[in-house]
């Protein structure tokens, strides 16, 4: 995962920014204020200390969180990241993301999100096995299979996943696979779970093309970030006919109006930074990608991507944010002023969480999916959350982005007002 501040725009922080759309979102629904109120607030945060003993002998002790905002709807859901500027706040705002993602996508899981203040590139494979360990350990009487659910995060994969997973399950006395998703397949891992975030971002991005009744068919989209979510959405919308016409990494970006033949560019995961190396007409810089002319572009590298400076110059139709946060709010302002639509990381990029949800299924019924049948029903999923969120951008007027927080609110009042306050 690329290393990214989670900061929405240069002076809020997650916490802030999840606050003021919620608060957004309120102001155009019916939501009982003070379910609107609840939501402001976490259900939990936990602080631990990671005591970790170094390759060398010496003991260092990192600071790690877990948040945990809402569980009307079902167990908390979110990741665990690695980074050196994890913060209690940063960990509520996205517990709060997740919150609404799940809402918008309609699983039946409420939001979380968790991490240790340090830097994985700083560890050694050892540490960063002994550091996991310890931390499954603190968090562990607040995590389980039908409570809160971790998964990989930024500086966290499959394998940190597996080594959280057996340190829950030795103390559990059982193997515990639902403990966590995002695991290798071998221990109960899901088909398509790698590729979902993407594979969402493209199905969405069909999806809005029908809308405004422009073909797929030689659509011309700009990918911003070659990694996970990029890669695998590019090559999807490739394969479904679009024209990917640029791409870019960290280092620049490929331009070619012909269209790029996808496969041939090397992922992230395949080969680190290597988009600039690959044959293409034009090379121009990672920035300069934001404003070609285009048909869509997918911001899909790292937050704060698109702002006050260059919104007025973005050329594409239509934006399909792939990362989270790609968009300040003062950006949104701007593409609101100009009629440029911009569908929202919280649906976008659902489809990682969605296939998540598959794979805690699996597991609970003991049993191991297709990829065809992950793919049907994360096309299906998506495409119910896109009608949903059209059908409340045309009913309020407003943009994709208030619609999909509108679906989401609308969802989780409803399941409070339903269930009532205890006691
Ligand atoms: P990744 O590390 O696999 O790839 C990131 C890509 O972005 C790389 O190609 C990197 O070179 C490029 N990049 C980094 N900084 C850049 C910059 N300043 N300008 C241009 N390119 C830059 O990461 P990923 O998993 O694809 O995640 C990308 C975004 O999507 C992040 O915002 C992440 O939070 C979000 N996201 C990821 C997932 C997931 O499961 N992978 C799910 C939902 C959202």
């Amino acid at each position: 995962m690329a290393t990214q501040r989670t900061q929405t725009d240069d002076t809020s922080t997650a916490l802030a920014t999840a606050r003021r759309q919620l608060e957004r979102a309120a102001a155009e629904t019916d939501v009982n204020e003070q379910v609107v109120e609840r939501l402001k607030h976490p259900s939990k945060l936990l602080r631990v200390a990671v005591p970790l003993e170094r390759d060398d002998g010496s003991v260092e002790v990192f600071e790690g969180y877990r948040a945990q905002h809402d569980d009307v709807r079902g167990p908390y859901k979110g990741g665990l990241r690695y980074h050196p500027h994890v913060t209690a706040d940063e960990c509520i705002g996205l517990s709060m993301w997740m919150t609404w993602k799940c809402a918008v996508i309609d699983i039946p899981f409420g939001g979380a999100k968790g991490g240790v203040v340090v830097d994985p590139t700083d560890l050694s494979p050892e540490e960063k096995e002994r550091l996991t360990r310890r931390f499954a350990e603190e968090i562990r009487d607040f995590v389980g299979p039908t409570t809160d659910i971790p998964a990989p995060d930024m500086g966290t994969d499959a394998q940190t996943m597996a080594w959280f997973m057996d340190a829950y399950s030795m103390q559990e006395g059982e193997t515990v696979p639902g403990v966590v998703t995002g695991k290798p397949r071998v221990i109960g891992g899901s088909y398509g779970r790698e590729e979902a975030p993407g594979r969402s971002v493209a199905i969405v991005t069909r999806a809005a093309a029908e809308y405004y009744d422009v073909s797929l068919d030689g659509l011309r989209v700009a990918v911003q970030g070659y990694g996970s979510v990029g890669a695998n959405a590019a090559r999807c919308l490739d394969d479904w006919g679009a024209d990917v016409v640029a791409v870019s990494d960290v280092n620049g970006a490929i331009h070619d109006p012909d269209g790029l033949d996808t496969w041939a560019v090397p992922s992230h995961e395949e080969e680190p930074e290597a988009v600039t190396t690959c044959d293409a007409p034009e090379t121009i810089s990672s920035s300069a990608i934001l404003e070609l002319d285009v048909d869509v572009l997918v911001p899909a590298a790292v937050g704060n991507v698109l702002t006050a400076s260059n919104a007025p110059d973005v050329q594409a139709d239509f934006v399909v944010e792939g990362a989270n946060g790609p968009t300040t709010a003062a950006a949104d302002e701007i593409f609101d002023e100009r009629g440029v639509p911009v569908v929202p990381d919280i649906l976008a990029n659902a489809g990682g969480v969605a296939v998540s949800y598959f794979e805690w299924l699996q597991h609970i019924n003991r049993h191991s999916w297709s990829a065809e049948r992950v793919d049907e029903e994360l096309e299906s999923k998506m495409l119910s959350a896109w009608d949903a969120v059209v059908e409340a951008a045309e009913a309020r007027d407003v943009t994709w982005r208030v619609a999909a927080y509108i679906v989401a609110l609308s969802r989780i009042a409803e399941a409070k007002d339903t269930r009532g306050l205890w006691p």
